[in-house]
């Protein structure tokens, strides 16, 4: 009987659990590239380029292994543009007679395989995801019987689970489970960052660069200068790159911001963890033995640990938990739709300028980026949270729905009202200045809050406070907040919210 294991994107590791279930010499394993999946929403062309070079990659080095690969490049003639007929036509054309899959990482996919299941006459096999750590069904017995699903508990009992940096007590290293605190620092005084690996281009890498530059050109990105890890050899690099030469002040710097520099110490390895080129429990070894060879000190590996341990497989857990019903939710019923400055269109507001620029070039920017700057903006501008959900989707070259929308919807815009963040992350010009150089370059000034110069974000924050106020006055995080809105004289507030309104229509207007 001749099996088939059909291979997505996003599943591009030798420990697959659905290429446990073929045999290398006599089943076949299938992966294509359809028009459907590059372009459901219009994805940034360094991650078509990244994620077709890799799937091309990947079938090169499972056919030097032995295994029998038949693949559907983009521009094949009879490519059908959707994954479902492109395994129906390779089911015919093959003669199989079973499918093996494991399972997808975005709700849209489980219900196309799902569909098949019932359509196909031959039986469709869907396998557990076994490269995340923490099951979906572990995560849910996790959340059963909790209040609040707080990503810090979750995290504590996944130490313990791997034993990663805890004693024979199953107690934490160093005495605290989290160093949060420590890693705060902004990194103005530092004059140069750690160069990052460049990768030659093969034969493989350039065919896609073309192909993408002749299809995709009109989506949102610079496609060139490209500089992936497309094979898991190049990513390992990258990995290993990481540890010598940032992880030690990964903690110190995670939450600063520097115009120029879009990668600081972050390790950049999201795309390759989150492609299956690399895998989270390896990661989260190779920084624990760094610290065990005093490469790193301990608030930088428990950081980067808790990234992957904690909020990767967390973010997973809530998505699966949620879903379908996670990605309609509004918890503000914002309403206004996403301003064409998130596509470049020129603003005075230098920070997000500049993040909307790197996002442009690199398809990357770090997570105080995304979180407090176009997140925060978001929140603030009452932005329709699935218009920002799709535009966060489609720019990053790490994004897919399981890990980016609770990161969105969730983290940054509080849409879910509460269910992952213990309070909105809404910040005024203030934390901007602090954690960054952007103002030092901006027309506006983050010390005023009216005024012709005044920074949108002061106005805008206050704003956010003032709307929100029956839903939020009693988050006990949110009293200094409330303390402070409350002791300001009706004067002054009204000038505060006169100047959002003029914000605000300067945003709608293009003029912001
Ligand atoms: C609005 C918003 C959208 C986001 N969308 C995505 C997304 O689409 N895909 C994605 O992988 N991450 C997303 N994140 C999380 C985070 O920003 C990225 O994982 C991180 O910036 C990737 O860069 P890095 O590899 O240099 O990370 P590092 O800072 O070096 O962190 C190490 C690793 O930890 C993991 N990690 C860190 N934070 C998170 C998190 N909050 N959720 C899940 N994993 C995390 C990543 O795998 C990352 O590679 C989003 C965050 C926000 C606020
Ligand atoms: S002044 Fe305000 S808008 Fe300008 S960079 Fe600073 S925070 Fe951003």
């Amino acid at each position: 009987m001749t099996k088939l294991c059909f291979i997505l994107g996003d599943q591009l590791s030798e420990s697959l659990s659905s290429l446990a279930a073929i045999d290398k010499h006599k089943d076949l394993i299938f992966l294509c590239e359809v028009t459907e999946e590059a372009t459901y929403v219009a994805h940034h062309p360094k991650k078509i380029a990244f994620l077709f070079s890799a799937m091309r990659h990947f079938a090169q080095l499972l056919t030097g292994l032995g295994y029998r690969v038949r693949y559907t490049e983009y521009d094949d003639v009879d490519n059908a543009g959707c994954f479902e007929a492109e395994l129906c036509r390779a089911i015919d054309e093959e003669k199989i007679l079973e499918v093996h899959v494991t399972f997808p990482g975005e709700w849209r996919v489980l219900q196309k395989m799902e569909r098949l299941k019932k359509e196909l006459l031959i039986p469709l096999i869907i396998h557990e995801d076994t490269r995340f750590l923490c099951s979906i069904d572990e995560f849910n017995c996790w959340a059963k019987d909790k209040k609040q699903l707080r990503m810090e508990y979750f995290y504590r009992m996944m130490r313990q689970k791997h034993h990663l940096l805890t004693d024979t007590r199953g107690k934490p290293v160093g005495g605290t489970w989290n160093y949060d605190k420590q890693n705060r620092k902004n990194a103005n005084h530092i004059k140069t960052f750690p160069g990052r690996l460049t990768h030659p281009i093969d034969e493989v890498t350039s065919a896609v660069l073309s192909l993408v530059e002749k299809n995709f050109s009109h989506h949102f990105g610079q496609l060139y200068p490209f500089n992936f890890a497309v094979t898991r050899e190049q990513a390992l690099c990258e990995a290993n790159d990481f540890i010598e030469h940032c992880l030690v002040y990964f903690g110190d710097y995670q939450d600063a911001m520097r115009s120029n520099e879009a990668n600081l110490y972050h390790s950049k390895l999201s795309f390759y963890l989150n492609a299956g080129l690399l895998l989270p429990l390896e990661l989260c070894c190779i920084a624990e033995e760094a610290f065990k060879n005093k490469l790193a000190p301990l608030n930088a590996v428990e950081g980067f640990i808790r990234q992957i341990l904690g909020w990767r497989e967390y973010v997973r857990g809530i998505y699966w938990l949620m879903m379908p019903d996670y990605a309609n939710k509004n918890y503000f019923n914002s309403s206004r739709p996403l301003p064409s400055l998130y596509w470049g269109q020129d603003t005075r507001m230098f920070c997000i300028k500049e993040v909307v620029r790197q996002t442009k070039t690199e398809a990357y920017s770090h997570h105080i980026q995304r979180l407090m700057i176009t997140g925060n903006f978001a929140l603030l501008a009452g932005l329709n949270p699935k218009d920002v959900c799709e535009w966060y989707l489609a720019v990053y070259a790490d994004a897919f729905e399981w890990v980016e929308l609770p990161n969105t919807l969730g983290m940054a815009l509080y849409a879910d009202g509460g269910v992952m963040a213990s309070k909105p992350y809404a910040a005024s010009g203030k934390y901007i200045q602090k954690m960054s150089n952007f103002c030092k370059s901006c027309t506006y000034d983050p010390r005023h809050i009216v005024g012709e110069h005044a920074c949108p974000f002061n106005s805008l924050y206050w704003n956010f406070i003032d709307q929100h106020q029956d839903t939020l006055k009693i988050n006990p995080r949110l009293h200094y907040a409330y303390l402070n809105w409350n002791k300001m004289d009706q004067e002054k507030k009204k000038n505060i919210l006169d100047k959002a309104a003029q914000v605000l229509t300067a945003l709608d207007a293009e003029q912001l």
